[in-house]
């Protein structure tokens, strides 16, 4: 009898530890995190306000309840380009924005977001997690002692409403347009009268004629904006053409962190990113086939041949300016350049070539 209960004792001290010592989180109290983010965006400018949302709610469910995180649009912070300096502040754990806004700060964050004339989304997905790219994004972040991720991709972003088509360069002299970053500063050399203009102002300014003519996301996000009311020329994409956001996290934050939520912030914000791309695609694919119904007059153009090559050489011409008063762009240009340069002729034999295969059967 004694022999049977000591069994039985044995097996539920087994039992015990396997409760205690089983999982790395049973047997400690778990302590409920509270986080706050704070984005550039209005929280429903969806997809863009779509990746803080999906990373909130992903984290909460892989946690139990006990991960929350609340996301705060710009409509609740009213400080859309001082997130950065928020999250580096501690007022809130983390941010949702986009890195070339931070070019005032540092020129070298433009490399996080787009190049005119840069990589396609996959070509510069497959240089941040497979090639030098996430190391370098550290390196440059470092310095506002945050840790800084991948946040969700536009794609290829067109090249913006005319009022007016562009058929020579000197059309192009003298006309007032709303195009913010490197792009602008490429315009700007070719006699464009770049200007920036805050989002909710562009719209009348484009019908008005205050301006000529603006770049912004892409169909599905132009289309809430309404720009193909007023404007015919949708001229296709060179400057934008894989922009990504970006996930800012506090560092000392993210150390107070246990592995596990650390493992789960990780992996929702992969997901959360690579999921802005598929919604934004859909959205844009979407919205042409209803404003190509609604508006047969829109017409999508490309910039001529002589424009394109002279955008080109304007934009070289600024990278380098940048690149020999700054080492460290030098070398994050010479890394993109020579992972685009393989990873190009890859795009080519795959993807170019059964597209334009496939468009060829159907001609
Ligand atoms: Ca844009």
């Amino acid at each position: 009898m004694q022999h049977k209960r000591s069994i039985v004792q044995t097996l539920l001290a087994v039992l015990l530890l396997l409760t205690v010592f089983g999982h790395p989180a049973a047997g400690r109290t778990v302590r409920t995190v509270k986080w706050k983010l704070a984005e550039t965006w209005p929280s429903t400018l969806t997809p863009l306000a779509s990746p803080p949302a999906q990373v909130a709610k992903m984290v909460k469910e892989m946690s139990g309840g006990k991960f929350i995180i609340r996301v705060e649009g710009k409509e609740k912070h009213k400080a859309p380009l001082a997130v950065l300096d928020m999250v580096k502040g501690g007022q809130y754990q983390m941010g949702h924005s986009s890195s070339y806004y931070w070019k005032g700060k540092d020129i070298n964050t433009v490399f996080f977001t787009t190049l005119p004339f840069g990589m396609t989304t996959a070509e510069q997905y497959a240089w941040f997690y497979y090639g030098d790219g996430m190391q370098y994004m550290q390196q440059v972040y470092d310095r506002f002692k945050v840790l800084c991720y991948p946040g969700g991709n536009t794609g290829v972003q067109m090249g913006g409403w005319f009022k007016k088509e562009i058929n020579s360069l000197d059309d192009l002299k003298g006309l007032k347009m709303r195009i913010p970053g490197l792009a602008g500063e490429v315009f700007a050399r070719l006699g464009v009268n770049v200007t920036n203009i805050p989002a909710g102002e562009l719209y009348t300014s484009l019908d008005r004629g205050t301006i000529d003519a603006l770049e912004w996301v892409g169909p599905g996000m132009d289309m809430k904006m309404g720009f193909h009311k007023v404007a015919p020329y949708y001229y296709t994409g060179w400057h934008e053409p894989a922009s990504e956001m970006q996930f800012l996290i506090n560092k000392r934050a993210y150390k107070k962190l246990s592995p596990e939520f650390q493992a789960m912030l990780q992996t929702a914000m992969k997901a959360a990113a690579a999921d802005m791309y598929y919604e934004n695609f859909a959205a844009s694919a979407d919205a042409w086939d209803k404003m190509k119904a609604d508006y047969p007059d829109i017409k999508v153009k490309t910039f001529p041949g002589p424009v394109l090559k002279a955008m080109k050489k304007a934009t070289d011409e600024v990278l380098a300016g940048y690149a020999a008063a700054n080492p460290l762009f030098q070398e994050l240009l010479a890394s993109q350049r020579a992972f685009m340069d393989k990873a190009r002729q890859w795009t080519i034999i795959s993807d170019y070539n059964y597209l334009k295969t496939s468009m060829e059967l159907e001609q």
